[in-house]
């Protein structure tokens, strides 16, 4: 059983295995779901698979692993967008002129292309051609988050996979296996995805300041909750992670507990947000920030 070491979705695991087991592949497979849940880790590990020797793939012993493991496969290709923004015609033709030799090492060849909703229409088109009459060794992976994106022409020549996003239980346990300290809010923010998780882990210090200033709120001074609020002064790149795992935070408490002053955080930090994109001076808007809320767990305390 393959697919070991990647986390969730095992549902598709098994439908890969057996299509691999019952030499079943197909000439074109759509990989769709939310970024960072694992759709390239599952591709790649397929096309290994795909392309490798022996009977128990992937071996990793082989040629074709081999040469797969050290990045080397010649019947293997990755399209990434060049400039993050498109995916441009002339890299699919590119694809078209290697796809149209003959596998080296293989019996086949696989060919990914990753974020393929950045394709534009013109190099749609241009892969429909290969689409409609793939060589027989062929095999294309499209890997993207949002189907709106590509012509219906596409859509219709893909076996469409669906990826589900990673489960709470799951990233917990992955987050344990790698020493990743975690909290409820910071779960909630990756929203089933592992990327997100590997990217936050070495902000974990970071959060749990977060943690500490949220819920001085309502017990100290106004005074004191800047003065522990340095790191938000200084996460100017990094501040629409720090808000939403505000909001994420007081809409969790929210669940618990319907009172106002979680909803009026909420409003408050989407207020920051908004002021933030439209350039307003950054100190001045954590200050309002930080003030209006603590206005709102304290207002009941300055009345009585
Ligand atoms: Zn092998």
């Amino acid at each position: 059983m393959s697919f070991d070491n990647i986390l969730g979705n095992n549902d598709i695991k098994e439908l890969l295995n057996n299509s691999i087991k019952s030499n079943n592949i197909l000439h074109s497979y759509m990989f769709v779901g939310t970024d960072g849940i694992g759709k390239s880790l599952f591709a790649k590990e397929f096309s290994k698979m795909i392309l490798c020797h022996a009977d128990n793939k992937p071996c990793n012993t082989c040629s074709s692993c081999i040469k797969f493991d050290s990045d080397n496969h010649p019947d293997f290709m990755i399209i990434n967008s060049e400039d993050t923004k498109s995916i441009k015609i002339g890299q699919i033709r590119f694809l078209q002129e290697q796809i149209a030799e003959k596998p080296i090492v293989s019996s086949r060849k696989v060919y990914i292309i990753n974020n393929s909703d950045l394709m534009t229409v013109e190099a749609q088109n241009c892969l429909l051609k290969t689409l409609e009459e793939p060589p027989e060794y062929a095999t294309i992976i499209l890997i993207l988050s949002n189907e709106n994106k590509l012509l219906n022409t596409i859509k219709s020549r893909c076996t469409k996979i669906s990826f589900k996003n990673i489960s709470k239980e799951d990233l917990i346990k992955y987050a344990n296996q790698n020493n990743i300290s975690t909290t409820n809010t910071l779960l909630d923010i990756c929203n089933g995805s592992i990327n997100k998780l590997i990217s936050l882990k070495d902000d974990s210090e970071i959060y749990s300041t977060l943690d500490n200033i949220l819920s001085d709120f309502s017990r100290k001074d106004i005074a004191d909750i800047w003065n522990e609020s340095e790191i938000l002064y200084k996460s100017k790149d990094n501040i629409s992670n720090l808000l939403d795992y505000f909001n994420i935070y007081f809409f969790n408490k929210l669940k618990m507990n319907q009172d106002s002053k979680y909803i009026n955080s909420i409003k408050i930090v989407e207020q920051t947000k908004r002021r933030l994109s439209s350039n307003a001076n950054y100190d001045m808007c954590i200050d309002s920030l930080l003030l209006k809320i603590w206005e709102e767990f304290n207002e009941g305390n300055n009345r009585s």
